[in-house]
């Protein structure tokens, strides 16, 4: 079912600006949990069971929790730096709705005792970046950001700052690296952000969704949040379906709909005359499903036991139009452009794809490449320092596995226009 909270008003004339956001109950919830005990907030955010909604599906009540008590300096980082392939959920709620996500944060703030606070949204939002510029000098001039705001004795500032455009600042403590001002690089954990992270400070880092949520959960209750969804993926979830659809975009959807309810129903299913070759349930880093999977629950526990995640909520449907090889070489170059080098399975691993992709495109492969194709990504994935490695090996075994039929007949077509391999190879 299409249920909105976080979308609520979404398409509203002016609801970016602080005026109307005030006008429709906004900033209330923030006056609610300020007048509860920082631990009654966390309370309700653990209640409300509400999963991480940027990839990883941690529990936010959880990853609060584990923040250590006592006044030291103390950050709220929110990851906007949404590069996922197939995801622009975010986007649309910045763009359109950015005092939710700047009260979720201070919320955030709030639960955590952190007096600073920090948004960094990727570099290519430049018009998103501008959008929260404005709306957060609207909330400081309100007494919503700043010293003691609303009289509660909390103190939290906050600031927008802009990546360079790089996938790999998405990840958390690569985006640390990166907002201190050093090469984006991914940290070795532990320790994790909750205990060193910011500036080696206590850091609660969380997604752009899963922040704006915050409020929702404190309006309805932790508890009443829990009811919506499954018992273990509570709440509704911004999808961004994107590839073969005739009606692509974002849908707020309650978690547990039927995967087809989502690809057919809102996003229209794929043009007409085609089918559904695959899809990837949560971004181009997710093993793929084929269409004999599409009456499976979308939420984190169903897609987990098909194999696959439902990872940032990035639906891309790919349709019978498209060769799966294509799609394979697409992916893997993405990845390895992107691999930012510092632990070998991913840098050479991303590498030698590309190349055995590029192989069986040219006529140069024989059916054993399959075979170390598929190894290689075997030997990629838990191997890597962060996820990036993992998100290219993933949609990549899974697609050899379920088509292997179509690259050999691939590799066969390819060799038989290019019949003398090594000529044209040297
Ligand atoms: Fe860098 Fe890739 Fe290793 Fe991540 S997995 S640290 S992106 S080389």
């Amino acid at each position: 079912m299409s249920t909105h909270l976080l979308f609520k008003n979404i398409d509203e004339a002016g609801l970016a600006t602080l005026d109307v956001y005030v006008q429709r109950g906004g900033y209330e919830n923030l006056k609610k949990a300020l007048a509860m005990p920082p631990e009654g907030v966390v309370e309700e955010l653990l209640q409300s069971n509400v999963r991480g909604r940027g990839g990883a599906g941690f529990q936010m009540g959880k990853k609060l929790s584990f923040l250590p008590k006592g006044a030291m300096d103390k950050y709220v980082v929110c990851n906007a730096d949404e590069s996922e392939p197939g995801t622009f959920k975010d986007r649309e709620l910045m763009q359109k709705n950015p005092h939710l996500l700047i009260e979720g944060i201070l919320i955030a703030g709030y639960a955590a005792q952190a007096t600073k606070s920090f948004i960094f949204i990727r570099g290519e939002y430049a018009e998103q970046a501008e959008i929260l510029e404005a709306a957060v000098a609207e909330a400081k001039a309100a007494g919503f950001v700043g010293e003691n705001i609303l009289g509660s004795g909390h103190t939290q500032d906050l600031w927008v700052h802009r990546g360079a455009g790089a996938y790999i600042c998405g990840e958390e403590t690569g985006l640390l690296d990166s907002l201190e001002g050093r090469r984006g690089n991914p940290r070795l954990k532990p320790p994790f952000p909750a205990n060193q992270g910011l500036y080696q400070g206590p850091t609660l880092i969380n997604n752009v969704e899963t922040l704006a949520t915050a409020p929702v959960i404190i309006d309805m209750g932790g508890a009443e949040y829990a009811k919506l969804g499954t018992e273990t993926s509570t709440g509704t979830k911004l999808v961004s379906v994107s590839g073969n659809v005739k009606n692509p975009g974002n849908f707020e959807i309650e978690l547990g709909m039927k995967s087809r309810d989502i690809i057919e129903g809102l996003a229209g299913g794929t043009p007409d005359g085609t089918k559904i070759k695959f899809w990837f349930p949560g971004g181009s880093s997710s093993p793929v499903l084929l269409p004999e999977d599409l009456d499976l629950a979308y939420d984190f526990d169903t897609m987990a036991k098909a194999g696959s995640m439902l990872g940032s909520g990035a639906i891309i449907v790919v349709d019978d139009t498209n060769s799966v090889v294509d799609v394979a070489l697409k992916l893997a170059k993405f990845y390895k452009h992107e691999s930012c080098g510092k632990c070998s399975p991913c840098r050479e691993g991303t590498n030698w794809t590309v190349k055995m992709l590029q192989r069986i495109e040219e006529g140069l492969a024989t059916p054993m490449d399959l075979d170390i194709l598929a190894s290689v990504q075997e030997q990629i994935i838990g191997n890597c320092l962060c996820v990036l490695g993992d998100a290219m090996a993933m949609p990549l075994g899974s697609m050899v596995a379920k088509f292997r039929e179509e690259f050999e007949e691939h590799i066969e077509g390819a060799r038989a226009r290019n019949p003398y391999p090594e000529e044209a190879a040297a």
